[in-house]
């Protein structure tokens, strides 16, 4: 049972008119911004400049979200090779340092460049919508040192909001459980699994979540939030918890409403959802690579490859918000198969086992017949089954419904499935 709560926190919104543009209007508003920041970059970026050129285009030949896909996707490795080459930014950069804040160092190593007044929509939409409201006293548990996240990132975005922020960092559990109670802080940044430490360390100190804290709203990041942990949490502390997604390099790219529904793109970006082979569009429904493109004119990233596998909805939110949204991180690009001529991945695979509680184990294995791919789901069973023939049919029909691919069940014995397989093998040869 959630806390009485004086505060709404489940209606209205950040920036209400562009949160709620009708579809047509939110291409025109997108397509203005992305005609903007062509311009800008090409003039101020070198790097940007540079990869313009290199296949001949010009800004004007940019002028829609589809005239993107003319633009070569730049993945991180190569931020980090040019930075190496063209040090500390690699060109990317769009004011010189004389204009940045702040410079922050990533593991990578990759730099990141400041601007001096934190434009960023996102990450403020996000905890908005989230539940996050003025006057909150929030603790903000992403580490403070070297990265952007928690300083540029989540403590701006808080001050957006109206927070107040109290920037705690990371570690320290006991000494987080006694700001939370001392300051009857309402909100918690940090990743999930450090919210659960939190409870434990509460729990091991006497204190009774609901009672003597007031955490109501979580807004968290960096960690896959199952929904097991989600509902743990959520139950122990009488809170609300909301997940977002993004990178450190380009900022929020994702985040959850009240609604639960999916994650809402943020209005400052635009994403693509691409062939990871061809870095071309897929509409929605598809699986492919997540493609960001920012209008932040000190790091003006264009067509940035996340290297994170997503399928994008543009069907309607109940929460009343009209941007489209990623229904969820299905695993990395590395990890994908083609078969019959589409994308398969882990998370798919998984997805089909956790609809059947009777499986145990599996692996998926891709072989090459008579120039035909073919699929095979081994599949161990927790115990024997009355009607293996029905379940075999029953399983195949879901790997159909979520894979888009027909696939076929083979039950093996126990211990036939190594410890460690790759979920999905690939054995095809091509010679
Ligand atoms: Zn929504």
């Amino acid at each position: 049972m959630p806390k009485q709560d004086p505060m709404d926190r489940s209606s209205g919104y950040l920036k209400k008119n562009l949160e709620t543009l009708p579809q047509k209007k939110r291409s025109e508003y997108l397509n203005q911004k992305l005609r903007g920041i062509i311009q800008y970059a090409y003039k101020n970026s070198v790097a940007f400049k540079n990869k313009m050129d290199s296949v001949g285009l010009k800004p004007k030949n940019i002028q829609t979200i589809k005239d993107l896909e003319k633009i070569p996707i730049t993945k991180k490795a190569d931020l980090v090779e040019l930075q190496k080459k063209n040090p500390p930014f690699g060109g990317y950069e769009g004011v010189p340092i004389s204009e940045m804040r702040r410079i922050f160092v990533s593991p990578g190593p990759i730099h990141e460049p400041g601007e001096m007044e934190y434009v960023e929509l996102g990450w403020a939409q996000g905890m908005y919508a989230g539940g996050f409201r003025p006057g909150d006293i929030v603790i903000n548990t992403f580490s403070y040192h070297m990265v952007p996240f928690a300083l540029h990132m989540v403590d701006n975005s808080l001050h957006r909001v109206g927070c107040i922020v109290i920037p705690t960092g990371v570690g320290n559990t006991e000494q987080q459980v006694n700001v939370l109670k001392n300051f009857k802080a309402t909100g918690f940044c940090g990743t999930p699994s450090f919210l659960l430490n939190i409870s434990e360390k509460a729990e091991e100190m006497g204190l009774d979540l609901k009672k003597d804290l007031d955490l109501r709203v979580g807004f968290v990041a960096a960690e896959m939030l199952p929904e097991s942990l989600r509902s743990k949490l959520e139950e122990k502390f009488g809170m609300t918890l909301r997940q977002t997604y993004g990178t450190a390099d380009i900022g929020c790219l994702g985040y959850e409403c009240m609604k639960k529904n999916g994650m809402h793109i943020p209005d400052d970006k635009i994403l693509e959802i691409v062939d990871p082979e061809t870095g071309k569009q897929l509409g929605p429904g598809k699986t492919g690579e997540i493609v960001a493109t920012t209008f932040n004119k000190v790091y003006p990233l264009i067509r940035f490859g996340t290297g994170d596998l997503s399928i994008m909805t543009e069907t309607s939110c109940p929460c009343g918000r009209t941007s489209p949204r990623l229904i969820k991180i299905m695993g990395r690009v590395d990890q994908v198969t083609k078969v019959r001529g589409l994308f398969v991945h882990p998370g798919q695979a998984d997805e089909v086992a956790s609809k059947h509680p009777q499986i145990a184990k599996y692996q998926v294995v891709v072989t090459r017949k008579e120039h035909k791919d073919e699929m095979e789901f081994y599949i161990e069973l927790k115990e024997e089954v009355a009607q293996p023939d029905k379940l075999k049919e029953e399983i195949e029909r879901s790997i159909r419904d979520v894979m888009k691919v027909r696939g076929d069940v083979q039950f093996v014995p126990k211990g036939k499935i190594s410890e460690g397989a790759r979920k999905i093998e690939d054995q095809r040869t091509w010679d």
